[in-house]
């Protein structure tokens, strides 16, 4: 590791101003900066503490919507008796993510910001567009099983790696940033990009932005939503896939359906196009799945290692909406068990 100054400002204002000085880089919980520093992936002259900023609650908006501060750790917003309540979808996503420990520490603002867990990202001795720009893509035509079949550019496959952003994504969330030139606010749809011709950038966060909030407006669909995540084994591992769901179902019918995947592409994956398949049609109608599945993965490409994921994401919206359009009896924290 390379030596740094550290700060810890107290004011948003404060570690925004520091924050837009090339070289630097936030630390909210570390459980992904600190790793990149250590392995060399990030060498920043200025790590930029986050902790002391007032960003640790989860506040009311109006009509039941909630505000969550970006330094609550993902532990604390899943068990928040209102996170459980009004958006047990995303309640089930955090749960479905790391350990308890790392949840623990890992805050909302970082989750959001983590890096793609892409090998050759974080492997300094091998080409990658991401970490080193103009170098090459280490994955392209290597071991890419956990990468893109869907948005991938000719610079990079990587994927986005939350859990939590996937079922922000389905609640169709606003990110609240502050940067030097005050505060935005953000559609989640447009907080991560495509890796397009400059993989290295993963958000549209401007120098010295920070997030400081997410806000999430109620959606209701009862008991109609699902979190379901595929991966190796069922201690701590990234999702291969993950599929979120929340469908408003009135009359035995779908009147609005939301769905997000994760692990597919370099931000949570959403088609309001192939959501709208499915409006009107009778809840459990399988034929319906099927259409809002193939349109939801239309022109995905495989690069050989991750072909499988293709057909694997099929089915697995198929079964999610399944499970949804069914209600979910479990509780949230069997549900993360796929
Ligand atoms: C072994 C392991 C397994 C894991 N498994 C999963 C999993 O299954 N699913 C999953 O979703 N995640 C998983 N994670 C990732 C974990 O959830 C993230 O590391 C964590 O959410 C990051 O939060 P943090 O507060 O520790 O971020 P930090 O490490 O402090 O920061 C991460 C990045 O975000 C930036 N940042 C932090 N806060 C802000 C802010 N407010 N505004 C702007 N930028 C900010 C930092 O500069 C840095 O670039 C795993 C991690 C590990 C180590
Ligand atoms: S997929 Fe992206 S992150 Fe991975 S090696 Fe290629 S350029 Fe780097």
């Amino acid at each position: 590791m390379n030596r740094f100054a550290y700060a810890r400002p107290a004011t948003i204002a404060d570690a925004a101003a520091l924050l837009a000085r090339p070289g630097t880089r936030a630390i909210a919980g570390g459980t992904n900066i600190v790793d990149l520093m250590k392995e060399g992936v990030e060498s920043p002259d200025l790590l930029v503490d986050l902790r002391r900023l007032p960003l640790s609650e989860i506040r009311e908006g109006e009509g039941g919507a909630l505000s969550l501060g970006a330094l609550v750790t993902n532990a604390d917003t899943a068990y928040d008796p209102r996170v459980a309540e009004r958006f047990p979808l995303l309640a089930s996503a955090i749960l479905a993510g790391a350990s308890a420990q790392l949840r623990n520490a890992a805050t909302n603002g970082g989750n959001l910001n983590q890096r793609t867990r892409c090998y050759y990202f974080y492997d300094v001795a091998t080409p990658c567009n991401k970490r080193e720009p103009g170098s090459g893509c280490g994955a392209l035509g290597g071991v890419n099983r956990i990468h893109a079949i869907l948005g991938a550019s000719d610079q990079c496959i990587a994927t986005h790696p939350s859990d939590m952003c996937v079922a922000l994504a389905a609640l169709a969330a606003r990110v609240k940033l502050h940067g030097p030139d005050g505060e935005r606010i953000v559609e989640f749809a447009d907080y991560h990009r495509l890796p397009g011709d400059d993989p290295s950038r993963d958000t549209n966060l401007a120098p010295g932005e920070i997030v400081t909030a997410i806000d999430i407006d109620p959606f209701d669909c009862g008991p109609h939503w699902t979190y379901l995540k595929l991966r190796d084994r069922l201690s701590y591992a990234f999702a291969l896939v993950s599929v979120a769901v929340a469908l408003r179902i009135e009359a035995g019918e779908v009147r609005e359906a939301r769905i997000a995947l994760g692990g597919v592409a370099h931000k949570p994956w959403r088609r309001p196009e192939a959501e709208a398949l499915l409006v009107g049609r009778a809840a459990e109608d399988e034929a319906a799945f099927e259409a809002a599945a193939a349109r939801l993965v239309k022109g995905a490409v495989g690069q050989g290692g991750n072909d499988f994921k293709i057909e694997m994401v099929r089915r697995a919206i198929v079964r999610a909406l399944g499970q949804a359009a069914a209600g979910t009896p479990q509780p949230i924290a069997d549900k993360r068990i796929a």
